[in-house]
């Protein structure tokens, strides 16, 4: 596979070292850089008795983990005939998957429609846009059940549609299996085949339960670790088997008010619940200490990860991963004026983070 022709080779500790000599690939579209992403050790932030490592996702051509999986529900639909050349694709989304599905559907010369709730981030609609996605913008302050609810209205534009599928990521099997099949196989075989636990946040549940099932049969003792924010259903639910009402959270991507179906919650092992601010405050210390630019889920997750190693008493090998990029989160994760404005500053901000160097 041309792919693994990395211009890299490895040392004796295991982790890559650039070779200038080395055969560089060469890519038949872009498509092709979606998957195979790195991973990169913590170094500079106290991980306790473990090891801490992170899959960069954020390098995914659009930018985010749902690469993977956009593709795979195209393809997917290709292959049972549902979606035929030049058909429409439409999503509800409020992010990362619409940009996956419209860097997909500008290479494969398909007709995105993305229905997207008027709270989404205009720099993520601009991206879709420019990507030749039409977007539909309709109201984000009514539930399911209500025609403008953005995915009742996603449902009844496909039905209106001639030619058009609904991705539906949700109910989507296509979308846990893109993770079972790349990313669960990717994170054992970069670490060699040893991998304690990996901390996962879940917006549609597809690489939680991806990558669990993978690791189920090919790592049995890899532990699957929910990182949620606070306001999720999710948490709550592991941690103490009752559903509680949902709350509001500022981290994009990650948490629930339902259990989406392609989500299986037995394979979550452990749960944290992650404040906003504890959020926002690892991503900044990510980026600050490592140099590591990851969204708000990223911190979520980051966060997570650092309470998890840290509560270890033996030496562990944790993975998480880098869902996207910081700079959608420039002017929210990254702006202390916005902070200010959320009140969050000082003694709320501190402790989620201890330098080591
Ligand atoms: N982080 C971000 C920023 C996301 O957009 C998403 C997808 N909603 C996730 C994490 C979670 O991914 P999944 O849908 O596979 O649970």
């Amino acid at each position: 596979m041309a792919r693994m022709k990395r211009a890299i080779t490895t040392g004796e500790d295991g982790f890559a070292v650039p070779d200038r000599t080395a055969y560089i690939p060469r890519m038949a579209t872009i498509l092709d850089l979606i998957g195979e992403t790195p991973l990169v050790e913590i170094t500079r932030i106290d991980t306790g008795v473990c090891r801490l490592f992170l899959k960069l996702e954020s390098q995914n051509p659009s930018g985010s983990i749902k690469d993977r999986p956009a593709r795979a529900m195209i393809e997917a639909a290709e292959r049972d005939g549902r979606l035929k050349e030049g058909g429409t694709v439409v999503e509800a989304t409020a992010g990362n998957t619409g940009l996956g599905l419209a860097l997909v559907g500008a290479r494969k010369g398909y007709r995105i429609i993305l229905v997207v709730p008027d709270k989404m981030a205009r720099e993520k609609i601009l991206h879709a846009k420019s990507l030749g996605a039409e977007i539909v913008l309709t109201r984000s302050d009514v539930g399911k059940g209500d025609p403008e609810y953005y995915q009742d209205l996603a449902a009844s534009i496909t039905q209106r549609t001639p030619g058009a599928i609904f991705i539906n990521q949700f109910e989507n099997p296509a979308n846990p299996q893109s993770h079972e099949e790349t990313t669960g196989p990717e994170i054992l075989r970069q670490m060699d085949g040893d991998v304690d636990a990996i901390v996962c946040g879940v917006g549609s549940g597809g690489t939680l339960t991806g990558i669990g099932r993978y690791m189920r049969d090919a790592s049995p003792k890899t532990e699957m670790v929910l990182a949620d924010p606070v306001g999720s259903i999710l948490a709550p639910l592991h941690n103490t088997g009752k559903m509680t009402e949902a709350g509001s959270w500022a981290v994009e991507g990650i948490g629930e008010d339902f259990i989406p179906s392609v989500l299986d919650m037995t394979l979550i092992k452990h749960a944290y619940a992650i404040s906003d601010p504890e959020s926002f405050t690892a991503a900044r210390e990510l980026l600050k200490r490592e140099g590591i630019f990851g969204g708000s889920s990223t911190g979520t997750l980051f966060a997570a990860a650092l309470k998890f190693c840290r509560e270890q008493k033996e030496p562990k090998r944790v993975v998480s991963l880098v869902c996207d990029s910081g700079a959608k989160y420039l002017s929210k994760v990254f702006s202390d004026a916005f902070l200010a404005q959320e009140g969050w500053s000082g003694r709320e901000l501190a402790g989620t983070v201890r330098d080591i160097v």
